[in-house]
């Protein structure tokens, strides 16, 4: 270990945290005092940098990177494939007489222009300049990552378009900054300034050592196993769960969380999950925007510290079949610039009154635009994961817990929640129950869970971006706001146009909550009695994203233009079947190349054995039975792999618009791939070792054992 590693790895915590980002403190240390006051005003009122100011802020910024021996700076962006894109130009500019010096301008802070033509643009590109550039986000602090200084930018096209998932995610929380400040003034409060969103996203992911992934092309092309057979020992005995951590896997933990630190992300608990060789890791909640760097930039360490450790970390949605995908939790709050937290329930009746109102906008979103809530969280990977009895349905509800369902309940059926009496409560005036902060009953099978002082979506794919899922979340609860400031501004009597509207929007609104076993037959009975939508899979479900009643939210509310959410909307469809499609031509590859041969060298092995006991003269049942079966299997296995390929050609030569394209991967090319899989995992089962190259589901989620860290 190098000298400097060794002593970055005693720096105490307190001093490492955040070492590596040019933030506040930084800022406050290095730059004069009015340059520092302006930037504030201008971060605060959200308003453009000037240009003398990004000078001097260029100049400093500069100079405490290149002491922390960066090189490079690149514009660091999130395009509209969820990945995160860079491009690293170095600070060196040439100098008459050979020499250089490090340099880096205003205008280089604050605006880049990336040839980024090969970005997806989903037709963006055709109907618009082809070039974007990158703007600054000065709420999110700019940190120096392998001797770069990345600058957390925004990324557009020249006519204003937003090609990535940060322009939108700031202007939704802009749209609910916005009507959540309407409805505080209503109730009196006139000093908070603005209103945030909070989120805490909890990340699963898996770990395994870097030589079984190797060995599986599977893995490295698509994410996940395209075959193989659950291990006898699985998550049964649900002995991994909050288990001791390997020493191995504890190694890593540390490491990255110091990586984690040195980046100002506050990854704060760690644990195993459910299943064998699966983890977690969630951060202290931070801004929405802010949460969502982190975690790109944490879903990015946690797979280059692995690396170090001789491990590989699987973000798919479900790299294992019959075993618990991965998904992201992502808490999610508002608040005032103050700290007070919108979704805790208050102290006083005028406080639960508030609280109660915010309540019934997130009832009253989720149930109007479920459909769209459940867009925000559709891929390819994840639909194997929703509704697959370990993740929540694909049914969108709400659970409440009984404290508050049963206040709920009382507010619809006009019953004094305390001594049941009938009579309408005066929602601003009476005295309401005390609402516990913490109920700590958390129904674990609900896809939108109330704890306590937030709501946790749970549907979110492990790989995703939260930004989808927080756009839509916050766009939603502001155009319900917005309804209500609206109706409330106009009242001459507000307590009772409050009472009123709660009540109305409740009992309009009371089929999405749902206290029950989410994963339950009885539910998807249920729930479709009560009209709720079960779009089971990404195709089923894109369509909602472009419907008249999505246009008609995300215009109004300023998130995305008709143009960006049809582009957004061709972008998510190609991603699944372009997926899909790797995923054929990957298991073709294995099959055509490996296993076609594994399985008729076992066949040839056991007719071998067959033969000789023949010429023998003794009897031979258990070979030809076995042989029986092993041809049985190479058969399904061949007839699998035609069918496979010539659906894949198919496929390719389709001529049809996006949504077709996409529907035949999910109606015919995801079957076969399945059919085929199940078929080689048949084969898995009987062949014998010697034959069989590739790792099997044990050898992979047991492949880090108790060894010490190498
Ligand atoms: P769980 O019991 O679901 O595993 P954890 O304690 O692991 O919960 O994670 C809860 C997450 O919720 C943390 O990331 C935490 O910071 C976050 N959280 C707490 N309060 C808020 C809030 N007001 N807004 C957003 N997220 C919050
Ligand atoms: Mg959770």
């Amino acid at each position: 270990m190098s000298k400097s590693k060794e002593k970055e790895q005693k720096t105490p915590v307190p001093e490492l945290f955040g070492s590596n980002v040019f933030n506040d403190e930084v800022m406050r240390e290095r730059l004069p005092k009015d340059v520092y006051k302006a930037l504030h005003k201008t971060i605060d009122e959200g308003m453009h940098l000037q240009m003398d100011l990004a000078n001097v802020l260029a100049e400093a910024m500069k100079n405490w990177a290149v002491e922390k021996g960066a090189t490079h700076f690149t514009h660091w962006f999130q395009p509209m494939t969820g990945v995160t894109a860079e491009k690293h130009d170095s600070f060196i500019s040439p100098e008459p007489g050979g020499s250089v010096i490090m340099e880096f301008s205003g205008k280089e802070l604050v605006k880049g222009e990336p040839d980024a033509s090969s970005f997806p643009s989903g037709g963006l590109r055709a109907t618009f300049e082809a070039r974007g550039y990158t703007d600054w986000d000065p709420t999110s602090y700019a940190f120096i990552k392998d001797d770069t200084l990345c600058i957390p930018t925004a990324f557009c096209s020249y006519s204003g378009e937003a090609l990535d998932k940060k322009t939108p995610l700031l202007r939704s929380m802009q749209a609910l900054d916005k009507e959540a400040t309407r409805i505080l003034r209503l109730f009196g409060d006139t000093e908070s300034k603005r209103v945030i969103t909070t989120v805490g996203p909890e990340q699963e992911y898996f770990l395994i050592d870097e030589d079984v992934y190797k060995r599986r092309p599977d893995l490295i092309y698509t994410g996940r196993t395209l075959f193989g057979k659950k291990p006898p020992k699985g998550q049964e005995m649900e002995d991994h769960y909050f288990g001791t951590i390997k020493p191995r896997v504890s190694a890593y933990m540390k490491e990255l969380d110091r990586e984690l630190w040195k980046l100002g992300v506050n990854a704060k608990t760690k644990h195993n999950e459910v299943a064998p060789a699966q983890h977690e890791l969630a951060p202290v909640f931070s801004t929405t925007n802010i949460a969502t760097d982190h975690n790109q930039l944490t879903m990015e360490l946690m797979k280059t510290v692995a690396g170090r450790h001789h491990m590989v970390c699987l973000l798919h949605e479900k790299p294992f079949a019959g075993v618990n995908g991965s998904g992201k939790h992502n808490n999610w709050s508002i608040s005032t610039d103050r700290g007070q937290n919108l979704l805790e329930p208050g102290k006083t009746p005028s406080q639960n009154a508030q609280f109660l109102l915010f309540l019934t906008a997130v009832i009253k979103a989720v149930d109007e635009y479920q459909e769209l809530l459940r867009t925000s969280v559709a891929s390819a990977g994840n639909d194997h994961r929703l509704g697959a009895n370990e993740a929540p349905p694909a049914i969108l509800s709400i659970f409440l817990g009984d404290e508050l369902s049963a206040i709920v309940d009382a507010i619809i059926a006009g019953t004094d929640y305390t001594d049941k009496q009938k009579k309408l409560i005066s929602i601003g005036a009476t005295v309401l129950p005390h609402i516990p902060a913490d109920t700590t009953d958390r129904n674990r099978t609900s896809p939108f869970a109330f704890t306590g002082n937030k709501f946790e979506f749970r549907s979110i794919g492990s790989t995703a971006s939260i930004a989808s899922c927080n756009i839509v979340l916050n766009t939603i609860v502001a155009e319900e706001l917005s309804r209500f400031a609206d109706e409330l501004e106009k009242a001459d009597d507000f307590d009772n146009a409050l009472t009123t509207l709660i009540q109305r929007e409740l009992t309009a609104h009371q089929r999405i909550i749902f206290n029950g076993n989410g994963y339950s037959e009885e539910w998807v009975k249920e729930a479709e009695k009560r009209g709720l939508a079960n779009l089971k899979t990404t195709v089923d479900a894109l369509p909602s994203f472009i419907d008249e009643k999505s246009i008609a939210l995300f215009t109004k509310q300023n998130v995305f233009s008709e143009t960006e959410l049809h582009a957004r909307y061709e972008i998510l469809l190609e991603n699944y079947y372009k997926t899909i499609d790797i995923e054929a031509h990957t298991l073709i590859a294995m099959t055509k190349k490996n296993v076609m041969h594994a399985a008729t060298t076992y066949e040839s092995s056991l007719a071998d054995a067959l033969l000789k006991k023949k010429e023998a003269g003794v009897p031979a049942k258990v070979e030809e039975s076995l042989l029986e079966n092993a041809g049985e299997i190479t058969e399904s296995i061949y007839t699998g792999l035609l069918k496979l390929e010539d659906d894949a050609e198919k496929a390719e030569h389709l001529d049809a618009d996006i949504l077709e394209l996409a529907r035949f991967r999910k109606d015919v090319l995801l079957q076969d791939i399945d059919t085929l899989g199940a078929s080689i995992s048949k084969l898995e089962e009987v062949i014998p070792s010697e034959y069989w190259r590739y790792p099997t589901y044990a050898e992979m989620l047991f492949s880090i054992g108790e060894e010490a860290a190498r």
